[in-house]
Formats: C-alpha cells, structure tokens, sequence
C-alpha cells in the first residue's frame, strides 16, 4: 500500500453518527447526541472487525446515549490542563514530557481519556510546536518526549519526520516515544516508507494500544513485525473496559498474543474517571483479580503493570494485589500463584 492510500483508508468508513445510526440500524437521535459531545469516526478496516454492535469491538467505537447520560465526571480528571506550562504540552513527570501532536485519530475510542480535546482541537501549527520544542529545549532535565495526541500516526510522514527530527536535534533528549493506536486501529498506516522513516531518529520506541484479542488480526500482527524488524521497541497500553476485556480469559489471550506479536504488555489501566465514559468503567477488585489471574499462570514478560492514574494530577500508581502478607525485620511472608504462603528470611543487618 503506498503511502497516500491510508489517508483514503482514515476517510473512508463511518464519520458520523448519522452514517453509524444506518450502518448499525440503530436510532439516530442518541447517536447524535453523543456525537455533539465527541466525534465519530470508525475507519473501513477496523469497522470490518465489529461482529455487531454492543461487541467487544463494537462497544469501543460506536457512540451510546450512556455518554450523555453520564453528568456525574469531570472532564479533564488527570488535570492535565494545569500540568500544561505550553500549549500541547504536558510536563507532570521530572524528566519526561507529553507532546499532543494531533487530536486526530483513525478510530475515535468513546473510553478516550482526551474526550474533552480529541477530534476537535485543531492540529498544533508550526509556531505551537516550535514554542513546545523550545521549552524542551530549554529544560535541560527531560530524557524522555512521548508523541502523543489524538494519533500522530495521522501526522502525514514528513511532517512526523520533521517533528522527530527536531525533538532529536535537542542533545539532552535520551529517548523518543511515539504512542499510537494505528497499529491496532488501522495496520496499514504502519507502511514499510513509515518504518524507514521512524529508523532515522532512533532510538525510538512504540507505545501500541490493544484492547481485545480479535484486534490482533494478521494484518494487525504484520504491522507490530514491520516495526520490530525496523529495530523499535514495542509496548502495549490497554484499558480496562467493563464488556470489552474485564475478564481473565480474554485478557490471557490478549496477553499472550501481544507477546507473540513481539509487542511487551507495558500498563494495564484502571479506566480514568471521565465524563461520557461512566459505563466502561469496572472495579479496581476486578483488576487485581484479572491481574492475579495472569500472574504465575503466563510468562512474566506478557504481564502488564495494573496502574491508577491518580485524579488531580498525582501520576499513575501501581495496583497489585496484596501478596507479600507481612514484613517483619526477620522474615517477609508471601502468597504465591497457587495461594501457598511461603517464608523469606530478612538479610541480617549485622552482616556487611
Ligand atoms: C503516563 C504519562 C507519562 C509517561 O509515564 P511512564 O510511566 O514513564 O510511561 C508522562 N507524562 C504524563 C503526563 C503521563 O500521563
């Protein structure tokens, strides 16, 4: 596929509610609604994966009249407007900052932790970028920038080219992270130009986001290969969502075939407290389970970190289940997979 095409694949497919309401066959007046709250986009290739609509594909892109329903959430619960020293910026972290390149993407999730911003604010001009390039510059203690938005894969491949280009150029930059759902919403973006492109700015590394294991289609899995043949690292960051994935079983094989697709399960998150996104969200409990579940049962390697992020800016904290039972200066006692409790002596202070 060449690198136009892509751009004709975002386009085509569903954009609006009235386009889902027929293709679903559902009431429109709802759609509508949801739709003023956030917009609609389901590209052709990941709507060719939605079985019916309150599937687990289904669930996670077509609008419902629970996100009007919901008046209970704030908007922006991670405050990371307050956490905003420039436009598209977000700096909470001391050495690793948040650049929105885009708030575009080619599937709009309705669990989107940017509802408030995503599919309306427009792309950041070039002086935007260059003001959020030079406060990177002149913050001499950040090692790590994560592309983020909306998707920056939507960014076209010079324009990405040149963003990398520049946050590279800044010599105390360490590590460039690109946080994209493409590979997941849409394979094809993840062209072999792509991939000789991200190359030149190494080293960079991906953030992927799967939420379901029928997303990992060949296609999908083809697309992770072309990266990790293009020498970038792969994680995961998925969501956990009531009726998408809030159970052990389907977060095993989610797992295990990210792991297979050369893709590190890298977080698992708590679903954040957003308006319009009250019906995904589940127990912390139901987390720790699924999470203990994996444990011991799964490579180590396919087990994600179960994090919280906290509301008010207070950063994401990890959630594990309690098995160290209790410490004492002579012995730790901990509970194993199996539910078998075990005795670890302390290091003796005396010794040294
Ligand atoms: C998640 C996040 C990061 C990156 O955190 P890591 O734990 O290093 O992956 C950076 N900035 C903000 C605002 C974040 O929400």
């Amino acid at each position: 596929m060449s690198t136009s095409d892509w751009k004709t694949q975002v386009a085509s497919g569903i954009n609006s509610a009235a386009e889902a309401a027929l293709h679903f066959g559902t009431e429109a007046a709802s759609m509508e609604k949801a739709a003023n709250s956030f917009p609609v986009r389901i590209n052709k290739y990941y709507l060719s994966l939605i079985q019916s609509p309150h599937d687990q594909l289904g669930r996670q892109v077509i609008p419902s009249p629970l996100e009007i329903a919901d008046k209970s959430l704030n908007g922006d619960p991670l405050s990371e407007d307050a956490d905003s020293p420039v436009p598209h910026l977000v700096h909470r972290y001391p050495d690793r900052v948040l650049l929105l390149a885009t708030y575009q993407c080619a599937i709009y999730c309705r669990f989107c932790t940017r509802r408030r911003s995503v599919g309306r604010t427009p792309t950041p001009t070039d002086s935007e970028m260059s003001k959020a390039l030079s406060y990177i510059a002149e913050h001499t203690e950040i090692r790590d920038v994560i592309v983020s938005g909306g998707d920056p894969l939507m960014l076209s491949d010079p324009v990405l080219g040149s963003l990398l280009a520049r946050i590279r150029a800044i010599k105390h930059v360490e590590i460039i992270r690109v946080d994209s759902r493409m590979p997941c919403s849409m394979p094809h973006r993840i062209t072999p130009e792509l991939c000789r492109e991200l190359q030149k700015h190494h080293p960079i590394y991906i953030n992927t986001h799967f939420n379901h294991p029928r997303e990992l289609t060949p296609d999908a899995v083809a697309a992770c290969n072309r990266l990790a043949d293009a020498g970038i690292p792969l994680g995961n960051q998925t969501v956990l969502l009531k009726g998408v994935n809030d159970d052990p079983e389907t977060m095993k094989q989610l797992m295990r075939g990210l792991l297979a697709a050369r893709v590190k399960p890298y977080y698992l998150y708590q679903c954040d407290p957003v308006a319009g996104t009250e019906h995904f969200r589940t127990t912390v409990e139901k987390g720790l389970e699924i999470i203990s579940s994996l444990r011991g049962h799964i490579s180590g390697m396919a087990i994600p970190a179960y994090v919280i992020d906290a509301p008010g800016g207070g950063g994401k904290v990890p959630a594990l289940p309690p098995d160290v039972l209790e410490i004492t200066s002579e012995k730790v006692v901990v509970r194993n997979y199996e539910g078998k409790v075990f005795e670890y002596i302390q290091a003796r202070p005396d010794i040294k």
